[in-house]
């Protein structure tokens, strides 16, 4: 249930189709000035078994499985219908929880609409293969779904990747149990509004709200869960594909990064600076696929430099509601990590350009940050996960592929250029599972997407992603004579 009193909104669990209240509740507070904005039911790991018990129950009476592909793919535009009717009230909940802007908020609910019809559209085209074995044999796989999939959510777009995983598993015909971030959950509670009026079978789909280090743990150690999608931090999805090791789950992993764009020396700086600007201040820098690095070419270094610094300098900093271009980092620990990376930054010897430290005002709020690094220090090598961009400088294509390449992580990469042949190669050089040329976040919804190294592994996104929530069987006949 998710009711409004005296302005605070106050959601419980969804489970089996019902709401579901807890004893203890979990504080959210508005990051652009430390207001609550509303509370949510906890999860405790009995409602963890609860929601696993009704999704299995679900599964085995083949309420979702057992539709004909047609019917989930009208379920799915159902569900896509409801989730639009709750852009507003949710994408207002969303910026006063997340701190993000009011238009990126409800645009949420858009995107996860979208993700719906898009695998709604493919819910009925999941088809296997005949495979020849003779006149005497008849061979063929199904997919089949997994049965019951966990979905553990991070906060930084939660509305958003909630939908990128709960579309495909559903199209499949899996039953879900998502943890929703417990610094995020009461726009992700809504959407147990939009299952109840799609009529989404009991069960089918249910939402915990909980702490990472019992619900989350409960929810990945379970014995009778069939697979884990985990999108968030490295070091929880190492902490969860350990548990998943247990009983032998497949996992899908959905990590960090730190990715970074390649300016060559013909490129269009003006594609450049409109790309570093989205790419690195978008959600405040707060993106797994936010561009962190910028590698140019020595020929245009001093001219990307200055331009970024006119763009970082003039960007408006403020609340959501106030649609200011930089918003606040979702809690005062993030904000002190990335200070203090800046601060160590400095210590070590970079040079930072615009920026560095944080406001000093209510609410949490770092300035866009600029950062001359040598590629091996702290500030060039790990997630910051804010609004700070490091500038490096390049002489020879290898020498850029090599700074590019020489982090842990392979999210995402850009290649800046008007060469073709050179982008291509750029893009085939860069270690990452989605290359950008000239652009950074083009795409969509379906382009897939993950990661290489401790980004992770398997894609989510397109219609590749789909193959996540399935398991191949292969069915051989011998004809009888
Ligand atoms: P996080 O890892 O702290 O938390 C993510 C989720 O895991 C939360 O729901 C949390 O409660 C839960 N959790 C925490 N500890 C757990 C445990 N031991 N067992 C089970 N569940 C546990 O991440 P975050 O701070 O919410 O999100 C930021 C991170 O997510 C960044 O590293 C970012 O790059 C990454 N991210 C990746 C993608 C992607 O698609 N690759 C998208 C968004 C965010």
């Amino acid at each position: 249930m998710n009711q409004r009193q005296q302005g605070i909104t106050h959601s419980t669990n969804f489970i089996n189709g019902e709401w579901v209240d807890s004893d203890e509740r979990i504080k959210v507070e508005n990051p652009a000035n430390g207001m609550l904005v509303g509370t949510i039911a906890r999860a405790m790991p009995t409602h963890v078994d609860q929601a696993v018990s009704a999704a299995r129950q679900c599964h085995n009476d083949r309420l979702i499985a057992g539709m004909a592909p047609y019917q989930r793919m009208q379920l799915l535009h159902a569900i896509a219908e409801q989730i639009r009717t709750l852009a507003k009230r949710g994408g207002k909940l969303l910026c006063l929880e997340n701190g993000k802007p009011l238009s990126a908020a409800e645009w949420e609910f858009e995107e996860a609409a979208r993700y719906f019809e898009y695998y709604a559209g493919m819910a009925d085209k999941i088809e296997g293969q005949s495979i020849p074995l003779g006149e005497g044999l008849v061979d063929f796989t199904e997919y089949e779904p997994f049965g019951v999939s966990a979905q553990i959510i991070p906060w930084n777009f939660p509305v958003s990747l909630v939908a990128r995983s709960l579309a495909p598993a559903l199209a499949a015909g899996n039953s879900v149990v998502i943890k929703s971030p417990e610094l995020t959950p009461l726009a992700v509670a809504l959407l147990g509004e939009a299952m109840v009026n799609a009529k989404v079978p009991p069960g089918g789909v249910n939402i915990l709200c909980g702490y990472g280090h019992d619900t989350g743990v409960a929810l990945a150690a379970h014995s009778d869960i069939d697979q884990i999608v985990f999108t968030g931090s490295v070091a929880t999805g190492q902490s969860i594909m350990k548990a998943a090791v247990e009983h032998v789950v497949p996992c899908v992993m959905e990590l960090g990064g730190k990715s970074a764009g390649v300016v060559f020396a013909d490129a269009n700086l003006d594609q450049v600076i409109s790309s570093a600007d989205v790419g690195n201040l978008f959600n405040s820098g707060q993106v797994c696929s936010a561009m962190s690095r910028l590698i140019v070419h020595e020929s245009v270094y001093e001219e990307v430099k200055q331009r970024l610094v006119a763009c970082f300098s003039t960007k408006s900093i403020g609340a959501g509601m106030d649609e200011a271009d930089v918003t606040p980092i979702l809690t005062n620990i993030q904000l002190d990590k990335i200070a203090g990376m800046c601060a160590r930054a400095k210590e070590q010897g970079a040079h930072c350009l615009v920026g560095g430290m944080p406001l000093d005002q209510a609410g949490y709020f770092m300035p866009p940050t600029l950062i001359e690094a040598d590629a091996n220090t702290e500030i060039a090598q790990q997630e910051v996960f804010g609004p700070v961009l490091v500038l490096m400088k390049f002489n020879t294509p290898q020498e850029a592929y090599d700074i590019a390449n020489g982090t842990d992580f392979g999210l995402v990469a850009g290649v800046f250029t008007q060469n073709l042949s050179l982008a291509l190669r750029a893009s085939r050089a860069l270690v990452a599972g989605q290359v950008f040329v000239n652009e950074w976040f083009a795409g969509g919804i379906s382009t897939p997407f993950g990661g290489v190294g401790k980004s992770g592994f398997g894609r989510e996104k397109g219609q590749e992603a789909l193959y996540n929530y399935v398991r191949t069987k292969n069915i051989a006949i011998r004809l009888t004579p």
